[in-house]
């Protein structure tokens, strides 16, 4: 592949072909801030806050749409860069609720962000009060609050290019324009299936997870990745921890099988841990009832029972019946117990049926 080569910031760095200012900086180590940008998204280049100065041009370009060229001369922070970032971000806030204090994205708002690395504060000719209604939308795993919306369109994208279900569109024009689900109805209504790709895409607290408002922000977890249990994909996703109580999952984009996609189930669907009806321990059949037991105990009856069965009915008078629920690994030793330990190849698994 040919490369190019190019000056930013006053190195010289090479890129392929094809590549934009914002992915051969990237790769160089050299950081162009971005907001409507997401590497998993087809960049589209309209918040403007990764625009750059090219020596020569009339106007500043947006990094991530702008393809690197040979010999040009790239500035990535010079003076009228920042003016314009500042005054872009200081739009942005112009129509933005004050609502950092309370929001559940406060500390991981991308929006809050370069507020703060810009020191760009809240004009004083903003629009005041609310325009939305807050939580506007009956689905019930995604928050809604079009307030704090910077129109990216990030959820556009997300439901369209990696869910395949274009919920969202954006409507109007001007000061009207706002993100609507189909034409301007629910989410429901307009084939959302809540996988909450749209939440998670979200650089700012418009789109977030219903089921986690209110309960701890970024910086109050502990994040221990884990292995989806729902089915057999192997998507994995951070649970978000506190007090001992998984308050929500969020994606990590470094999961090998799914990346940052996530279904209802596996992101939303994780107040069984703390059930109360969950079952906690074993339970042995007496009569018409059950009785607790210890794990001894229950292992112990169910390997005499097994044993007994078999002595009198043959090892085919047993099944077993594994679970996607479980790992590759427990599944094997699933099987192996039935096939080297009892004799029979009833071997059967849920996702199958
Ligand atoms: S979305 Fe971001 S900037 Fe807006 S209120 Fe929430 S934390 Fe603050
Ligand atoms: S929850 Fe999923 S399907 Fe529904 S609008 Fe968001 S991305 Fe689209
Ligand atoms: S709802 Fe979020 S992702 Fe969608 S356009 Fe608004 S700020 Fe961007």
């Amino acid at each position: 592949m040919a490369t190019i080569d190019f000056t930013i910031d006053g190195r010289t760095i090479q890129a392929e072909e094809g590549q934009t200012i914002l992915e051969a900086a990237q790769v160089a180590g050299i950081r162009i801030p971005t907001l409507c940008y997401h590497r998993d998204l087809t960049p589209t280049g309209n918040c403007r806050i990764c625009v750059v100065e090219i020596e020569g041009q009339r106007f500043l370009q947006a990094a991530c749409v702008t393809p690197a060229a040979n010999g040009i001369v790239v500035h990535t922070a010079s003076e009228r860069v920042v003016k314009s970032r500042r005054k872009t971000l200081e739009l942005m806030l112009a129509n933005h609720p004050q609502d950092c204090l309370t929001c559940d994205l406060g500390g991981s708002c991308e929006l809050q962000d370069l507020a703060y690395e810009y020191q760009v504060e809240v004009p004083s000719w903003g629009s005041k009060g609310t325009r939305y209604e807050v939580d506007s939308d009956p689905n019930p795993f995604v928050r809604v609050d079009f307030n704090k919306c910077i129109l990216c369109r990030r959820c556009v994208q997300a439901c369209a290019e990696i869910q395949c279900r274009d919920v969202w569109g954006v409507a109007y024009r001007g000061f009207d324009e706002e993100i609507v689900a189909g034409a301007n109805t629910t989410m429901l209504d307009a084939r959302c299936e809540s996988c909450g790709q749209c939440a998670a895409y979200c650089p700012t607290g418009a789109l977030s997870d219903k089921m986690a408002h209110g309960l701890g922000r970024a910086h109050q977890v502990t994040k221990v990745t884990t292995t989806c249990t729902y089915c057999g994909v192997g998507c994995q996703f951070d649970l978000n921890v506190m007090n001992d109580k998984i308050i929500r999952v969020t994606s990590n984009p470094d999961a090998p099988a799914n990346g940052m996609a996530l279904c209802v189930k596996g992101r939303y669907g994780y107040d069984f841990i703390h059930h109360p009806d969950r079952l906690t321990k074993p339970l042995i059949r007496q009569g018409d009832g059950f009785v607790e037991a210890s794990w001894d105990e229950a292992l112990d009856l169910i390997a005499s029972r097994l044993g007994q069965i078999k002595e009198e009915s043959g090892p085919n008078s047993i099944a077993f019946l594994a679970s996607a629920k479980c790992t590759n690994e427990e599944n094997y030793l699933i099987q192996k117990l039935a096939r080297a330990v009892i004799g029979t190849n009833n071997v059967d698994h849920c996702a199958r049926l």
